[in-house]
């Protein structure tokens, strides 16, 4: 039973991503869970490749920071090569209306002056990843469920079409985690691509950065403490993230003012960031370690696959 799971570099990790998915990666994880940085997916669309490069190694560095064992993670482009064959043998698998289907190709496409025929593809190297590494569980959101939904029709039809060879892997849904809302604009998510930073608390910000980010966030003008999600969207949004750091439920909150509720939210947040910033900036400081690690990953990650890329190759008679 592998569990594969991917964070895309598009951008800085946030306390959204550390609260809904790599605090339970580090703290939840059995020990043979897969978790991996998917620099080949941020290609999709217009990204700068020297920030990029940095990126991944900074989530690199805040996944084995946030506690996740260096044996269970690796970086996508690492596999480029074995990527690259096993993409190309599952395009061959896949049908054009397929891949045209996929509802997330039809959001993402839509009003862009070049769409890249790897946005199209794309959910295809996902496949790759899940059927290379042999997992049989893939934890998404919604947002996902269809493309793992692909890699199962494509599984399928390869072990059909060639020989058996593929584990059918399924999507699972984890329990629901806290929806960090963007502290500038509660009605939109915290996400890593979001271009205006104001609003996101970033894993690596400085407690300082933190503070002054968390007092700007924007509430209401009802001047009362209550958990309200759909009047007081903005508070809530602070309560919640106070309840996730806390344990305490975001109703169990009993505070005088807006001021008090955001000191003791930066306060939590800091806390809870403060040993992964720790640990993710030694190790980003610690050139050698980082390399030594992410090498150890890429080495298991592609041993763990190579037989199946092998027979891949050979059933479908190319090798
Ligand atoms: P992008 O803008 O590139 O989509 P993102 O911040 O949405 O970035 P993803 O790479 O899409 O991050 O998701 C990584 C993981 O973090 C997923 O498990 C996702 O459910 C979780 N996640 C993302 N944003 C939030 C959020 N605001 N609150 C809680 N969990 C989140
Ligand atoms: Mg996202």
């Amino acid at each position: 039973m592998t569990r594969l799971s991917a964070i895309t570099p598009s951008g800085h990790a946030h306390i959204g991503n550390h609260l809904g998915a790599i605090s339970r990666w580090a703290t939840q994880g059995r020990p043979g869970d897969l978790y991996f940085v998917s620099d080949l997916h941020a290609m999709t669309v217009s990204y700068n490749p020297a920030r990029l490069r940095v990126l991944s190694r900074e989530l690199l560095a805040v996944l084995v920071a946030a506690g996740i064992a260096p044996e269970q993670v690796f970086v996508q482009s690492d596999l480029v090569r074995e990527l690259g064959a096993l993409s190309w043998v599952l395009e061959c698998t896949c049908s054009y209306g397929e891949a045209a289907r996929m509802t997330q190709f039809k959001q993402k496409s839509e009003g862009q002056g070049m769409v890249r025929l790897g946005l199209l593809t794309y959910p295809v190297l996902m496949a790759a990843d899940i059927l290379l590494q042999g997992a049989s569980e893939v934890p998404v959101g919604d947002d996902q469920a269809q493309h793992v939904e692909l890699a199962r029709s494509l599984a399928r039809r390869f072990n059909s079409t060639y020989g058996e060879l593929f584990t059918v892997p399924s999507a699972v849904t984890p329990p629901t985690a806290a929806r960090v809302r963007d502290l500038a604009d509660p009605t939109r998510k915290m996400s890593k691509s979001t271009q205006d930073t104001a609003g996101s608390v970033f894993i690596l910000d400085e407690p300082d950065l933190i503070r002054r980010k968390i007092r700007r966030a924007v509430t209401d003008g009802l001047d009362r403490v209550t958990y309200s999600p759909d009047d007081q969207p903005g508070l809530a949004n602070l309560l919640e993230i106070l309840s996730a750091c806390t344990g305490t439920p975001p109703r169990d909150f009993s505070f005088g003012s807006y001021g008090e509720v955001k000191e003791a939210v930066a306060e939590a947040v800091i806390e809870e960031l403060r040993p992964i910033r720790k640990g993710a900036m030694d190790l980003l400081a610690d050139q050698e370690e980082l390399d030594r690690i992410r090498k150890a990953g890429a080495e298991r990650a592609a041993e763990r696959g190579a037989h199946r890329l092998t027979s891949a190759l050979r059933l479908a008679g190319v090798a």
